[in-house]
């Protein structure tokens, strides 16, 4: 029902228009494919501990394959990470029939149609933040979230406050781990693994396993303290 909602949305004409003509225009090597061009929907396990938040899809990642973090340079740095620390069943994730099972994580974005120059505008943000606050009222078993760069850490303040009627204002800080309150999920933080920061060595490979690393630790001590 959500999912469905959310490909069908067409409520800001600019990402309408952006996401439609990258479908149609291409990028070279892909000529010979049909893009997706909508809206791109979270994926992964309803019942997930985890919730990992992007910004938007990219250009020629999930508006092209129609799933996040889907088939370009970010997707191949996350999921690799997330295999090695166990939440996903494969290191790659390349397009939608790919056999890809995330395991005990969900993953989204705050924003889900691509944005020119991954800059959505506070009225898109804002027009979007339904669909980020509706996963979250769903998704009912998250104890942390990963908030992948400033602009979805603060996009998951925004969503929660709606959700509980309370903001938060914390510090964006990779590797940071924030207790929110009793009963809501820790809030931890990396840097987005984009090509400008995995390339350019702002986020390396095995800073980001750690991050992920911390979030299996939380999750396992909770998981013990409900025994
Ligand atoms: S960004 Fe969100 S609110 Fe805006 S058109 Fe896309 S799905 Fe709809």
């Amino acid at each position: 029902m959500l999912q469905s909602q959310v490909i069908a949305c067409r409520l800001c004409p600019r990402l309408v228009e952006f996401r439609e003509r990258v479908a149609t225009e291409k990028r070279p090597r892909s000529r010979e494919e049909t893009y997706w061009g909508r809206p791109v929907p979270g994926f992964g396990d309803p019942h997930a501990h985890l919730l990992i938040l992007g910004l938007a899809p990219a250009a020629h990642g999930g508006n092209r394959t129609g799933r996040v973090f889907t088939g370009d340079p970010s997707a191949r740095f996350l999921m690799d990470a997330l295999y090695e620390v166990g939440f996903a069943s494969q290191p790659t994730s390349e397009h939608l029939d790919d056999g890809l099972v995330l395991r005990d994580a969900y993953i989204t974005a705050t924003v889900k149609c691509v944005p020119p120059g991954d800059r959505p505008t506070v009225e898109e943000s804002r027009n979007c933040r339904r669909y980020l606050v509706s996963e979250i009222t769903l998704l009912s078993g998250v104890r942390a979230v990963l908030a992948l760069g400033r602009i979805a850490f603060e996009g998951y303040e925004r969503a929660l406050a709606e959700v509980t009627g309370k903001r938060n204002s914390l510090p964006f800080r990779h590797g940071a781990h924030y207790r929110l309150g009793q009963g809501l999920p820790d809030l931890f933080a990396s840097y987005h693994p984009s090509p400008r920061n995995t390339n350019t060595g702002r986020l390396k490979r095995e800073e980001f396993i750690a991050v992920l690393q911390d979030v299996r630790g939380y999750l396992a001590g909770t998981s013990m303290a409900q025994l």
